[in-house]
């Protein structure tokens, strides 16, 4: 039951390593090597179990219909004497809260995962999507990697905790959300708005990181602290209306032309915030010499050599451009209703990500400088969005662990991380919850083949499913455990 299973050889070559990185990042840690190490073999079969059967269930949101991913989860904590609540904003969208009690001597750890996942398009499947087909050493099914891997290996932390009675500083609190797809009225904010007792905790793991695998490779871990803030900014333009034989200077329609291609031609300040330095810090450590040279050149944002390394990413890697500088997408544009009458008005929307230090206000000011037309108004819409938050800190136990965590599982270097877009974490982080993205490894050719998140098809590599239940038992474990 708790005899260490991993390979003599692989588990020297892990371990030795692991003792010095664990060393050298937070010295306490080490005692978990002497602990008793739960029976992986007979876990693994039972994870797969759970997993597919989560994946049997279609939970595609909209509409999402949550509950019987929810109630199967309820009835394998509660058979296992883990006390469970549900709680349910409306019909069949049902959050799950599992809770193990500690000492109380520190605050709670949460863990976190949703249930629901995107919709599908049956005909692109070569394995239907609720099959949770295994084929090749994968498992082919919608959620595989977003996010009921997650779900899983919480789950399979938590029975693991309980069955070993391992004693804990801090209650750990298993969150199985509803509606993080689109709908998180009725999932997080829900439950942040009106039973926030319920999953307050002093950090959180979630969704949101990865580990990447090139030519079966582990190259580096993603561990994401901070996200961009979506907002919405409008622009109206307002002119003279009249017949279009007679063509007149303050069209509303070239106005708002002009005020998109001033946006779209502005390059937004380069600003660094403690993840990103990292970042692109640590990128550079592991990268060929030409890209290393730029992503050391941004960490001087103010010079030369970053606004030509940004250029350069805007063309060939835009994910980095985006992550160092607030930016706007233009999305939609309205004007006219037919040929011959030129309107009074034209309306577009831009999608704005602002970078979590940018300042809304200021940023909107220098919309408008730019645009620098006073016919075209500039303003906030409203957005059914995410609030802002602050990132995650770099210096807290919770990242220490998860450093040691991916040392110890994948003998890789980390990644702090900032998303472009927005995450569940939010409504925790703007709460104070220290919040950490985490996640399985994928191969990054997987993702252009169409077997991603979000993707045609979507799979898991059976191994890396594994791997990373464990990486969340030992991080939860180096956590939680009464020391
Ligand atoms: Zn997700």
């Amino acid at each position: 039951m708790i005899a260490d299973k991993r390979h003599p050889v692989r588990r020297l070559n892990s371990a030795n390593r692991w003792v010095f990185l664990a060393a050298s990042v937070i010295p306490g840690l080490v005692f978990a090597q002497s602990q008793k190490e739960p029976d992986w073999a007979r876990l693994q079969d039972e994870t797969m179990l759970h997993y597919q059967t989560l994946l049997r269930m279609d939970t595609s949101d909209p509409p999402g219909n949550e509950r019987p991913a929810a109630e199967y989860l309820k009835q394998v904590l509660e058979r296992e004497g883990i006390p469970v609540r549900l709680f349910e904003a409306e019909p069949n969208r049902v959050n799950l809260v599992a809770r193990l009690k500690g000492n109380g001597k520190k605050r709670p750890l949460l863990i976190m995962g949703h249930t629901d996942v995107v919709t599908v398009d049956p005909k692109k499947w070569t394995f239907p999507p609720f099959s949770a087909t295994r084929n090749g050493g994968y498992v082919y099914g919608r959620g595989t990697v977003d996010d009921k891997d997650n779900v899983v290996a919480a789950l399979m932390t938590m029975l693991t905790l309980k069955r070993m009675n391992v004693p804990l500083d801090r209650d750990v609190i298993f969150l199985a959300e509803a509606g993080e797809e689109g709908t998180t009225r009725v999932g997080i904010q829900y439950m942040v708005e009106h039973h926030f007792s319920e999953i307050d905790a002093e950090f959180c793991y979630a969704e949101g990181g990865n580990v990447a695998r090139v030519g079966g490779r582990v190259q580096y871990a993603s561990l994401q602290t901070a996200e961009k803030i979506p907002h919405s900014i409008e622009l109206t333009a307002s002119g003279t209306s009249g017949h279009a034989s007679v063509p007149l200077g303050d069209n509303a329609v070239v106005r708002l032309s002009a005020a998109i291609a001033a946006l779209g031609a502005w390059k937004p300040p380069i600003l660094l915030n403690d993840t990103t330095r990292a970042y692109f810090k640590n990128l550079a450590d592991i990268s060929q010499r030409a890209d290393a040279i730029r992503y050391r050149a941004v960490l001087d944002s103010n010079s030369k050599s970053a606004s030509d390394a940004v250029d350069y990413f805007a063309q060939h890697e835009p994910r980095h451009a985006s992550m160092l500088r607030s930016s706007i997408s233009p999305t939609m544009v309205q004007a006219g209703y037919r040929i011959n009458v030129i309107p009074s008005e034209a309306k577009a929307t831009l999608d704005v990500r602002l970078l979590p230090d940018d300042d809304p206000a200021s940023f909107l000011e220098t919309v408008r400088k730019v645009v620098n037309d006073s016919a075209v108004r500039v303003e906030y819409g409203a957005r059914d969005v995410r609030p802002g938050a602050p990132s995650a800190r770099l210096d807290t136990e919770a990242f220490r662990v998860l450093e040691t965590g991916v040392a110890q599982n994948y003998d890789t270097v980390r990644l702090p991380t900032m998303s472009t877009g927005a995450t569940d974490m939010a409504y925790l982080r703007a709460k104070g919850i220290q919040c950490y993205g985490i996640g399985p490894a994928t191969d990054v050719e997987d993702g252009p083949k169409g077997f991603g998140a979000h993707s045609d098809q979507e799979r898991i590599l059976e191994t890396e499913l594994h791997r990373f239940v464990r990486f969340n038992w030992d991080t939860v474990v180096a956590l939680a455990r009464a020391k």
